[in-house]
């Protein structure tokens, strides 16, 4: 893909699908944990490091179509496998922001997303799967 301008650290910026995309590949290591690291699809920007993060599957969330910083009226879809975290130590980067009154995770460096949610008055952390691109 064409970049289309660059982040604050020089980084392409690509232009991306905004919605979940199906992910190919071995995602999993053997104790069920990724096995890649997570990074940001629109402009590679590293959200979690190899082996740091769990898989849960049917936990059932609505989470906006992505935009830069969230803006904009776009729709929403539904979304139910996630890589979970309680520690927000394990991110590399990562930006929170509140989006139409959503506590929300959005890329550190690109202001892309939202990528995933945060709950349980910000303890929880989950980004969604099918939102990340991997390497
Ligand atoms: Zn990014």
């Amino acid at each position: 893909m064409q970049p289309i301008g660059f982040n604050i650290i020089s980084r392409p910026i690509k232009n991306c699908s905004n919605k979940c995309e199906k992910v190919s590949g071995d995602l999993l290591n053997g104790e069920d944990r990724n096995l890649k690291n997570i990074v940001c699809r629109r402009c590679g920007s590293l959200f979690f490091a190899a082996d740091a993060v769990i898989a849960v599957e049917d936990v059932q969330r609505e989470l906006k179509l992505m935009t830069h910083q969230g803006a904009g009226q776009v729709g929403k879809e539904k979304i139910s496998w996630w890589w979970f975290t309680d520690d927000d130590l394990d991110f590399d980067t990562i930006g929170f922001q509140t989006v139409d009154g959503v506590k929300v995770l959005m890329c550190g460096d690109c202001e892309f997303g939202p990528i995933g949610l945060r709950e349980a008055n910000g303890k929880f952390f989950f980004v969604a799967v099918e939102r990340c691109a991997y390497n």
